[in-house]
């Protein structure tokens, strides 16, 4: 992991690895019974990066797979089936700053967005 987190702040992104901001990303929106929880929610990550671009967003993907390091992209979570949850002693990919709209067709109704975007923030555009 060292060697990831070197990697990682040479490109200058951030990383955080406080034990609050590990706890955070130790769990999704679930709310199972406490026995199951402790089972389900029991890996921490080693590091959490917050990538600011779509390019950021690369560096993170390659440099895991330069490294063969295990790693999870992280939206805000709202999924609740442990799919989020990070590997142990793995890289969270949290992509929450990587927000904002690309293109809205009125024509096609499609809409292109970046990886961190909230419905949110959609539904005000729209
Ligand atoms: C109470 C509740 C109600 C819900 N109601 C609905 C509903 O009505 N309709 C509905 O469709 N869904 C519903 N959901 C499901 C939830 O909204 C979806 O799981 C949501 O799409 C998750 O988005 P997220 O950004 O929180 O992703 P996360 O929960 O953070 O991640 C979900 C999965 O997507 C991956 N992922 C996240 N971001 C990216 C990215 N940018 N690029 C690639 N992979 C990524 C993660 O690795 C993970 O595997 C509900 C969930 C809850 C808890």
């Amino acid at each position: 992991m060292t060697k990831l987190l070197k990697e990682l702040e040479s490109a200058r992104i951030e990383v955080l690895f406080s034990g609050s901001e590990k706890a955070i990303r130790s769990t999704d929106a679930s709310e199972p019974p406490k026995i199951l929880s402790m089972i389900l929610f029991s890996d921490v990550p080693a590091l959490i990066a917050k990538p600011k671009t779509h390019e950021e967003v690369k560096i993170c993907i390659q440099t895991c797979r330069n490294l063969g390091a295990p790693l999870v992209i992280r939206g805000s979570a709202s999924s609740a089936f442990g799919a989020v949850l990070p590997p142990d002693g793995g890289l969270v990919v949290d992509v929450g700053d990587v927000s904002g709209i690309i293109s809205i067709d009125t024509q096609s109704l499609q809409v292109v967005v970046r990886g961190g975007t909230r419905w949110a923030d959609l539904a005000l555009d729209l």
